[in-house]
């Protein structure tokens, strides 16, 4: 299948009207988000939103037991902030950017006031938090019930999708805390797809040699999630 790529562009904003962009545009400015740049804290408000243009950001729960355990993605389809804006309470997770990218930040308190002004921004945002909780949705019976090699070939084709490139800049460490699987297991899961031919990993890259293979490897929450995505700005 086709796919676009999107980078240097935030779906989300060019689905509005050119008006609504415009002064949104002025309210907003672009910036450099290297690896591991944190967008938002625990239990904090943010002070921006980030209209991701190129790169992604992980939303990730810490454990008590320190553990990380990634419960979504925001790429070039969205932005962060976009749960703190939906309501009063305090989210208990934090986002950082897991590959380098750029967005366009804009204030929150700027955000709030356009998100009850504007129709169309406002329509625009509750669609892409619709979005997030169906795949949400999806994650947790795939946590639940999917093989660690069905997951990995799964989230690495999700993050292909956003970030438009096969050459991922990922860690099996990072893999594993984003699975919320042990090393081990995310290694051996790494080893089967690479025998099959569908990935390469090394020096903290993984490529995806052969996407149609991967597709096969996944489980069915992929087309699943991919429909989603395909579907958000149609
Ligand atoms: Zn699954």
């Amino acid at each position: 299948m086709q796919r676009r790529v999107h980078s240097g562009v935030n779906l989300l904003l060019e689905s509005l009207p050119e008006a609504n962009k415009q002064r949104l545009r002025k309210l907003m400015e672009p910036v450099g988000l290297p690896r591991r740049t944190e967008l938002f804290k625990t239990a904090e408000a943010p002070r921006y939103a980030y209209f991701i243009t190129s790169g992604l950001t992980s939303v990730v729960l810490t454990l008590a037991d320190g553990a990380d355990m990634e419960i979504s993605v925001n790429g070039v389809e969205g932005f962060t902030g976009w749960l703190q804006l939906l309501g009063p309470q305090a989210v208990q997770a934090h986002a950082f950017m897991q590959i380098e990218g750029t967005a366009l930040r804009m204030p929150m308190l700027d955000l709030r006031r356009e998100f009850e002004a504007d129709t169309e921004l406002r329509n625009a945002v509750l669609q892409y938090a619709q979005h997030q909780v169906l795949v949400g949705h999806q994650l947790i019976a795939c946590n639940r019930k999917h093989s660690v090699e069905q997951r990995l070939a799964r989230w690495l084709l999700m993050v292909k999708d956003r970030v438009g490139i096969d050459n991922l800049p990922l860690t099996q460490e990072f893999l594993a805390e984003m699975l919320g699987s042990r090393r081990t297991s995310v290694g051996t899961a790494m080893g089967q797809l690479q025998e099959r031919g569908l990935i390469e990993g090394h020096r903290g890259h993984v490529r995806i040699v052969n996407e149609a293979g991967l597709r096969k490897q996944a489980c069915e929450c992929y087309p699943i999630i991919d429909a989603y995505y395909q579907r958000i700005y149609r």
